[in-house]
């Protein structure tokens, strides 16, 4: 098993069998959070602090519960009410964190980048929970163990992510992932929510949905990304959901077998319909719930190996 990486901070340098690394041993994490025991000691005697500078259910729940599944020593940062709004700034706060010796620091900031630049400062591995409209890795992880569990492979797939592209951090993270694994990728929506140098994806690009889902595999839902639009990039949800809201009708150009995949939270009625979301034939959304927990459990054990086996770097 080779991850020779001290943070996980993006898919972008990750090589295919290092996210196949993953994977594998997320495969362990499935079998083991569904028996009856969930304690296992890969963290023991590590303390993981997961730092939400954005709102999150699923993944701040999902890390914290990886954790202590794992035996950490975890504790969430109120970040709403932290010194964060006495004016510090993020750095102050990390070098501050830092001072209390973590060893596992989980990130999600508004800030494409701020993520990163709080790895160079800091002494532990750090986690990117999702960083403005650049990478969310774990979900891309997530994404990729559902789709290998429900398609038997995770390569030669015609995967659709719909929707708004432009202010998605899964969309990003999704396409390198799905793209080194050697899929074939479309992205379809409207025009004003690709986003700009679209063609250095490397992918198909469509704005009508019945031809962008035709005989595909999975399609991938996003979320309107309200909270980073500034400005009318829609007409109304209601004329977004009538051209690009996934509905039987706009389901059943894929193949028979496809899945529906959404990272969550879905605004049900805008970019899916509540039956599709809820078709326990089509969709996989609570299985992607699943998988993420085993997947977070799965990138902190192995970035703890590293950190144990390499202690002076820790010191550095
Ligand atoms: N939960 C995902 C994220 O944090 C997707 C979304 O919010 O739409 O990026």
């Amino acid at each position: 098993m080779r991850f020779d990486h001290r943070h996980l901070l993006g898919i972008d340098p990750l090589r295919p069998d290092e996210i196949t690394t993953i994977l594998d041993l997320a495969e362990h994490y499935v079998t083991f959070n569904r028996s009856r025991q969930k304690h296992a000691n890969a963290l023991a005697g590590l303390t993981q602090i997961n730092m939400f500078f954005e709102n999150s259910t699923r993944t701040q729940a999902s890390f914290e519960l990886a954790g202590k599944r794992l035996g950490a020593d975890v504790m969430n940062m109120a970040m709403q009410a932290s010194s964060i709004k006495k004016g510090e700034t993020l750095i102050d706060t990390a070098m501050t964190l830092n001072a209390m010796h973590p060893d596992l620091l989980v990130v999600r900031h508004p800030h494409s980048g701020a993520v990163d630049l709080l790895a160079q400062k800091v002494n532990c591995a750090v986690l990117n929970a999702g960083d403005g409209r650049h990478e969310h890795p774990t979900q891309a992880l997530l994404d990729a163990l559902t789709i290998r569990r429900a398609k038997g492979r995770l390569h030669r797939l015609n995967i659709a992510i719909c929707g708004d592209i432009a202010h998605s951090r899964v969309a990003r993270s999704n396409i390198l992932l799905l793209h080194k694994m050697e899929n074939r990728i479309r992205l379809v929506g409207p025009p004003t929510l690709m986003p700009a140098g679209i063609e250095a994806f490397g992918t198909e690009v469509y704005h009508d949905m019945e031809e962008g889902l035709k005989d595909v595999d999975v399609v991938m839902m996003l979320r309107l990304q309200k909270e980073r639009m500034d400005g009318g990039f829609i007409p109304s949800e209601r004329e977004y959901y009538h051209r690009y809201g996934l509905d039987a009708a706009k389901l059943s150009h894929a193949k028979p077998d496809a899945i529906v995949m959404h990272p969550g939270p879905m605004n049900r009625g805008v970019e899916i319909d509540g039956t599709i979301a809820d078709d326990i034939n089509r969709s996989v959304i609570q299985d992607q719930v699943e998988m993420g927990v085993a997947v977070r459990m799965a990138a902190m054990d192995l970035l703890a190996r590293n950190l144990r086996a390499n202690p002076k770097d820790i010191m550095a």
